[in-house]
């Protein structure tokens, strides 16, 4: 396992691309998800998506806290449900944290890392995590479903929500 660098605002023109599908599970999916794993961990996420560390695939990890690691290849929401406001914030956009809506709940399917297919209903903290790293895959970041200017506000190292 290695850490790698992670993606941020501005410059990484990675974090804006729409990620595409990963085709098949080989070798180099299994060296990205447990790169991914231990990128995120150093970094004290909750979660992660491959644009994060510069590969534009559509793979995600999370860490919530108490809970088993999950990774999700090729994830796709099938159900939301609910609006809440929530504090948010990113680790490509370090230093930033932003007051959003998220749904209550989402039903997410996708692959796990043996290709198994897998289905997941979340809510809370966990449902917002899958929507903000499902956002990655297509090139969104939190700040654009900011609202206005003053729901967007600077926060310090280790104070602000957790990352994702
Ligand atoms: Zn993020």
């Amino acid at each position: 396992m290695a850490i790698r660098a992670l993606c941020h605002l501005p410059g990484d023109t990675v974090l804006r691309q729409k990620a595409t599908r990963v085709p098949s599970i080989d070798g180099s999916i299994q060296q990205l998800i447990d790169d991914m794993v231990e990128t995120m961990r150093q970094a004290d996420g909750i979660g992660l998506a491959a644009p994060q560390v510069g590969v534009p695939l559509r793979v995600i990890v999370l860490q919530m806290p108490e809970e088993e690691l999950m990774v999700i290849i090729n994830p796709e929401i099938v159900k939301s449900d609910g609006e809440r406001e929530v504090t948010e914030g990113c680790l490509s956009v370090p230093g930033y944290a932003g007051e959003i809506k998220r749904s209550v709940s989402v039903t997410v399917k996708g692959l796990n890392r043996q290709g198994k297919a897998i289905r997941i209903k979340a809510t809370g903290l966990m449902a917002q995590a899958l929507e903000h790293e499902l956002d990655h895959l297509d090139g969104v970041l939190f700040i654009d479903h900011v609202k206005s200017r003053d729901k967007l506000y600077k926060v310090e190292a280790g104070t602000g929500p957790e990352e994702l």
